[in-house]
């Protein structure tokens, strides 16, 4: 992996970005467990060819300065920062799993801390985010198989409730005014579902089972539209004179029935405009995408 300095930042940042702390030597992390295998065997046989600027990486960098004020906080009633690893042959299928947690209070809290946009956490808040879902309860997976490591003055603190800890990045006080639904707050606590044990070993064998195959394949299994982020074509009914649209529609004839329903007709005064879908993480997030079969097939 190659990283380019663009906008001539500060060496420090370059330093910073360059100098992540938080690969491990596992074969699979928590992170990549619950990522899409196409891209984690991608960024495997390409991780030479890789190139990304350190620009793109600054929310990165402001999610991991937050560890820093948690260990500075710490008591010692508290875990913060552990990495727990495990192996064996019926879960893990021969493959050390690891993956680090941020906090685990004595009273069995365990809390993700997330540097996030307010509608991402709104939507997490109202329907869930699966994916902060499965990190957490995969994160509790292996500290139930390393009681050990969680002792605190001698008692063994068990995972008891799972929380995210949400830094809204743009969150705005004058939107707060504007929607009943928008975060009062700049942070949000977040609870998350916590599975059952079961739950949790078949989720993790299953998602080994999927990453293993995917090492031994040349057609690599697709990314799902979840996680393509896709975004469907939509069609907005527009009024003249008003730069947003009255209502985003999921087809034409959906449009076409709502213009009829407000006795309006296209050309007088309102339109149909299509707006394109896109795969969001291909086209802008995905790291890989210019070795993806798939990106190739669809931007151009
Ligand atoms: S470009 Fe899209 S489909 Fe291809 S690996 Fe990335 S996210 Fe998956």
């Amino acid at each position: 992996m190659k990283y380019t300095n663009l906008s001539n930042l500060p060496k420090a940042i370059e330093r910073a970005v360059e100098n992540d702390p938080y690969e491990s030597n596992a074969d699979i992390s928590t992170t990549r467990l619950i990522a899409p295998p196409r891209i984690r065997v991608l960024q495997k046989r390409n991780w030479d060819l890789i190139t990304e600027d350190v620009s793109d990486k600054i929310f990165s960098l402001l999610g991991q300065s937050v560890h820093h004020v948690i260990e500075r906080a710490k008591t010692r009633k508290e875990i913060s920062e552990k990495r727990l690893f495990y192996k064996d042959d019926k879960i893990t299928n021969g493959w050390t799993l690891s993956g680090a947690f941020d906090l685990l209070n004595r009273d069995g809290h365990l809390i993700d801390f997330k540097v996030t946009s307010a509608w991402s956490a709104l939507s997490a808040l109202e329907k869930g985010k699966p994916e902060w879902e499965n990190q957490l309860n995969v994160l509790d997976f292996l500290a139930s198989k390393n009681p050990k490591e969680l002792v605190n003055y001698k008692t063994e603190i068990k995972v008891k409730r799972l929380s995210v800890m949400a830094i809204l990045r743009d969150w705005s006080k004058v939107r707060v005014m504007t929607s009943d639904k928008y975060p009062k707050k700049q942070v949000a606590m977040i609870p998350i579902r916590k599975w059952t044990y079961e739950e949790q070993e078949s989720y993790v064998k299953e998602r080994i089972k999927i990453h293993q195959n995917a090492e031994k394949v040349s057609e690599l299994p697709m990314c799902t539209a979840t996680e393509r982020w896709r975004r469907e074509d939509k069609f907005a009914v527009m009024k003249s004179g008003r730069k947003s649209a009255m209502r985003l529609l999921d087809t034409r004839e959906e449009a076409m029935q709502y213009l009829a329903s407000q006795n309006m007709t296209i050309g007088k005064g309102c339109d149909i405009v299509e707006r394109k879908g896109e795969d969001v993480r291909c086209q802008h997030y995905c790291n890989v995408n210019e070795f993806c079969s798939h990106y190739m097939k669809t931007s151009f």
